[in-house]
């Protein structure tokens, strides 16, 4: 599970607010030319909806030699991969990507003409995507400049591209969602994902997996999870593996490579073992050796290093079955997660605490290790879009038996703040006081919503007995609904002074900067990345409007919040804190009932009822005033390039360094990891 960051900004600090996609108040940024001299120049530039930053390594050269030396062999074992990704998403997001690469790295005509900056804006948008499709809207990106432009660039940079393939990426008709979640449509022949033979339906897949599922096997392999599902000659479906030997065999064997140098310096022997046990999935594609490795990585945790590298999320699959390619490699903050420590070893006692029935209490929350990590790269669907926090194994049965790894991305965090301004608060806070109490504590705040969110808020709860996964129960209304859950278990404790006592906060203004924040972007801020006329559609978006609008709507008859016009402008104030918690707490536990029972109607009622459609008036003024902020709501990043020192054919050091340019960068990956 992923957490997408929340709140830009300096103050804001991408507050790594539960899994979930970025809250939009950010500030505008201030202009690149005035960094000054010698100070890391954290945004590089700003097109369309898009912004990249750059991120540090703090502290690598406190590494130790070997240390240095499996990071950068993980860094390379994580760009390997980078490929998978493309292909996963779409069909012909590889061929698509190489004939932009060739006209980038080979035209030589006019590069200062209207057409060419469009051209090369919507490059980069799908070099961000990691396709053709919005990362976020999943939506396919419209190029700005005609058919006939792009035509005469192939030509004249001798670059092929099949004319049906071209067609497509003009039209507004044609395979226009990575990601279908209207049920309307049929789900899987309606998503544009690579992840199903063009043709599947949601009832083929649904039958063949009802068909091999055992439902009585309480600890299920994640069916579907590393394999693509199309016919065979006789037309019955069968699944096409991804392992050495199978689909994207040339990347895995590249991964492989890499994993089993990593093994050679591993740091203890759970870690080799965790290597051992990754590869031999990867080899074979069984997804019994990929529960072995998770449960062997869960419990791999005294190391200064860590990494994620496989099939992680689901949430490009509308059936929530396959997962895309992603890694992260991982260096502890020992200072920062020291301050967490006390979350981790206080988890039964918010459990005890929470607002949720009492048979959906957990007798025995079993461990949550929360670290803050440094990154020092990422790759497929970590980047350059990424996440903030992530909360991993995602198979139930692990998490409950053996727990769950949380971990905050602190270096990312920070880049996302140092890259952001205040403008965004000025604009959508109601008050001089609201703004002084985000502009004071909101940095705190999120990072605490984050930890909460992570450690307490998906590790809580249970399922009543003989209920279905969530997936199964819940279906594409699952995703939303634990996210809105663990955001409302860090709300529910974030006004709770047992904070404070635990020396994690200096009072309840902290809680309050995080509630203000919440409502304000939940009922308005977030709306500015929703094209007009849109509804919400992505999984965290929904739960927060969710959240927001029907804790808003709850508490109207005593006012709890507010809904003020100044100036000709809306806001939403808080005028009881504290009811608030109990409306939240009152959610929390409708929620929880509905995973715990397995309640589809009531999912559904809520999500569809809350969390997707969009107020218009409202949604109007959110892209009117924020426009005028000029701020990009997207924000990704350039990856440091780590290069080996080496002396005798023997790895002695590794030099770090942060690229400037995010097209370069591009190029240079395409160059030396292109293996599908
Ligand atoms: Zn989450």
């Amino acid at each position: 599970m992923k957490i997408k960051n929340i709140l830009f900004g300096s103050i804001g600090l991408a507050l790594l607010a539960s899994c979930s996609s970025p809250k939009s108040e950010e500030s505008n940024m201030e202009p690149i030319d005035t960094v000054a001299q010698g100070e890391f120049q954290y945004q590089t530039e700003q097109f369309a909806d898009l912004k990249i930053i750059r991120y540090q390594i703090p502290d690598f050269d406190k590494l130790t030699a070997q240390q240095k030396e499996l990071v950068y062999y993980l860094y390379k074992a994580s760009l390997s991969g980078r490929d998978i990704i493309w292909d996963q998403n779409y069909k012909h997001n590889l061929v698509i990507r190489r004939a932009l690469e060739g006209i980038v790295s080979s035209y030589a005509g006019d590069k200062s003409s209207k057409d060419w900056q469009s051209f090369m804006v919507y490059t980069k948008r799908v070099w961000f995507s990691n396709g053709i499709h919005h990362h976020y809207s999943m939506t396919k990106l419209k190029p700005e400049f005609s058919v006939e432009y792009f035509n005469q660039l192939l030509s004249e940079s001798n670059t092929e591209l099949a004319p049906e393939i071209v067609s497509i990426m003009f039209d507004d008709k044609t395979d226009m969602k990575r990601v279908n979640l209207d049920p309307a449509k049929d789900l899987i022949a309606g998503s544009a994902n690579n992840f199903y033979e063009d043709g599947i339906t949601t009832k083929e897949v649904e039958d063949y997996y009802s068909r091999i599922i055992d439902r009585n096997d309480s600890e299920p392999i994640s069916y579907g999870l590393n394999s693509t599902l199309r016919r065979d000659k006789n037309g019955k479906l069968m699944e096409d593996t991804w392992k050495v030997g199978g689909k994207y065999s040339r990347s895995i064997e590249e991964i492989v490579k890499w994993l089993s140098k990593a093994k050679t310096v591993a740091e203890s022997d759970e870690q080799k073992r965790g290597f051992e046990l990754l590869i031999h999935y990867y080899e074979t594609g069984s997804l019994t050796a990929w529960d072995d490795y998770n449960i062997q990585w869960v419990r791999t945790t005294n190391d200064v290093v860590d990494y994620i590298n496989g099939f992680i999320e689901v949430y490009g699959d509308a059936l929530g079955y396959r997962a895309t390619y992603e890694s992260i490699v991982q260096i502890k903050d020992f200072e920062a997660s020291e301050r967490m420590k006390v979350l981790q070893d206080n988890v039964q006692w918010f459990e005890d605490n929470s607002s949720i029935l009492p048979e959906h209490k957990k007798e025995k929350v079993v461990g949550v290790t929360y670290k803050v990590v440094n990154v020092a790269v990422e790759a497929g669907d970590a980047s350059p879009s990424t996440p903030i926090g992530v909360n991993l194994p995602n198979a139930n049965w692990i998490r409950a038996k053996y727990g769950s790894k949380s971990v905050s991305l602190g270096n990312i965090v920070e880049a996302y703040s140092l890259a952001g301004g205040k403008s965004m608060l000025e604009e959508f806070c109601y008050s001089t006081e609201e703004f002084e109490r985000a502009d004071k504590y909101g940095k705190l705040a999120s990072k605490l919503h984050t930890a909460l969110h992570e450690v307490v808020g998906h590790a809580s709860g249970k399922l009543e007995p003989g209920v279905g996964t969530p997936k199964e129960t819940l279906k594409s209304y699952a995703n939303t609904l634990e996210e809105g859950r663990a955001d409302l278990v860090a709300l529910y404790f974030l006004m709770d002074n047992k904070l404070v006592d635990m020396g994690l906060m200096e009072s309840l203004e902290v809680g309050k900067a995080e509630y203000d924040s919440y409502i304000r972007n939940g009922l308005m801020a977030q709306l500015r990345r929703i094209d007009p006329g849109a509804e919400i559609e992505e999984a965290h978006m929904r739960n927060r409007q969710l959240v927001a609008a029907w804790a808003y709507e709850r508490g109207k008859a005593e006012n709890v919040i507010e809904k003020k016009v100044k100036d000709g402008k809306t806001y939403f104030v808080i005028n009881d804190y504290l009811k608030l918690k109990e409306i939240f707490g009152e959610l929390l536990r409708e929620i929880q009932r509905i995973k715990s029972k397995g309640d589809y109607p009531a999912g559904n009622a809520l999500v569809e009822g809350y969390g997707v459609k969009v107020d218009q008036a409202i949604h109007k003024e959110v892209l009117e005033r924020s426009a005028k902020l000029n701020i990009a709501p997207y924000g990704g990043f350039i990856n440091p390039r780590l290069i080996p020192v080496i002396e005798n054919d023997q790895i002695v050091d590794i030099k770090v360094e942060y690229p400037m340019d995010f097209s370069d960068q591009m190029l240079e990956y395409a160059k030396d990891y292109s293996f599908l």
